[in-house]
């Protein structure tokens, strides 16, 4: 474990969630990660944000890093909203090979560039665990995307990682096997995981995924490791981000992460689910004033 990183807090759950059953004899096989187990909620420290304690934590940021240009404007226009954590993909995982594959090496150096300029820690996706000690150099927090949540030899190595890594479900994962590949991670040695609820796969069209808001207090009964929602990646368009995020908040999840753009329509990937800074602004306006109306900190 990073024990730098790891300080234990009182559980931010419900009453009914921490009557949970702490019986060793029915521990789940993720042992672990389970709250069972491991009462107190677990905080992640990166930079000045905590994750997973009382403060709900925004992370935002364009989909992929594609120039310094862009990096930097949204980057300086993120931090002055108040989002805590910057992303950007450098590394990133297309559908097609034809699409933007990302700036790779580049894309870190802006992003490098981007947290001297604001201050701001970055997060970014790691594909091929090649790349797992050039990205650690550069990153504060690791990514493992949707499409790698069972590669079980990306996670082992990554669980010898010195940084947090924020695990995405996957598009067709149960909550117990989002809840296993964390474990793998722990099991290797790095107990900083942060989950990341970014919608699944299901029957309906109308948006990208569906975003399974119910994994949010399921996985705060079942862990104790921070638990975000991303929005974008759910519905896949920017006009529904706003009112997910505000959902998230309700519903108890510790953070968001945002997709971001100086220019939308301009993005080399995912344009139509990013935010405008202005409209950025304004959704962490809102969240602000459902904070207080909800007693949590924003
Ligand atoms: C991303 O966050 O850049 C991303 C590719 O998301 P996901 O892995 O959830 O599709
Ligand atoms: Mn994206």
């Amino acid at each position: 474990m990073n024990g730098d990183c790891l300080i234990t807090v009182e559980p931010q759950v419900s009453p009914q969630i921490a009557m949970a059953p702490r019986n060793s004899r029915q521990l789940p096989p993720y042992r672990l990660a389970s709250r069972a187990a491991h009462p107190r909620s677990t905080v992640i420290k990166v930079g000045e944000a905590l994750i997973g304690g009382p403060k709900f934590v925004v992370i935002a940021g364009p989909c992929s890093v594609e120039s310094e240009y862009q990096l930097v404007s949204t980057a300086k226009a993120v931090k002055e909203s108040g989002a805590a954590i910057l992303r950007g993909g450098a590394f990133k995982p297309r559908t097609s090979p034809y699409s933007f594959q990302g700036l790779e090496e580049e894309g870190l150096k802006l992003l490098a560039r981007a947290r001297e300029v604001t201050g701001l820690p970055v997060v970014t996706e790691v594909m091929d665990s090649g790349d797992i000690p050039l990205i650690a150099r550069h990153a504060d927090i690791v990514q493992v995307g949707a499409r790698n949540i069972q590669n079980f030899s990306l996670l082992k190595k990554l669980g010898k990682v010195n940084k947090p890594i924020l695990l995405k479900r996957g598009l067709m994962t149960t909550l117990d096997e989002f809840l296993m590949s964390a474990e793998y991670i722990l099991a290797a040695g790095n107990g900083d995981v942060i989950l990341c609820e970014r919608g699944i796969r299901t029957f309906e069209t109308a948006t990208r995924n569906t975003l399974d808001l119910s994994a949010v207090p399921v996985l705060k009964e079942r862990t104790h490791l921070p638990v975000i929602v991303d929005p974008s990646h759910a519905v896949g368009k920017a006009r529904y981000v706003g009112p997910l995020c505000r959902a998230a908040l309700a519903v108890g999840a510790d953070g968001i992460m945002v997709e971001v753009h100086c220019n939308p329509s301009e993005a080399l990937c995912d344009g139509e689910q990013s935010l405008t800074p202005r409209r950025f602004r304004e959704l962490m306006d809102e969240l602000s004033a459902l904070a207080h109306l909800i007693q949590r900190e924003s």
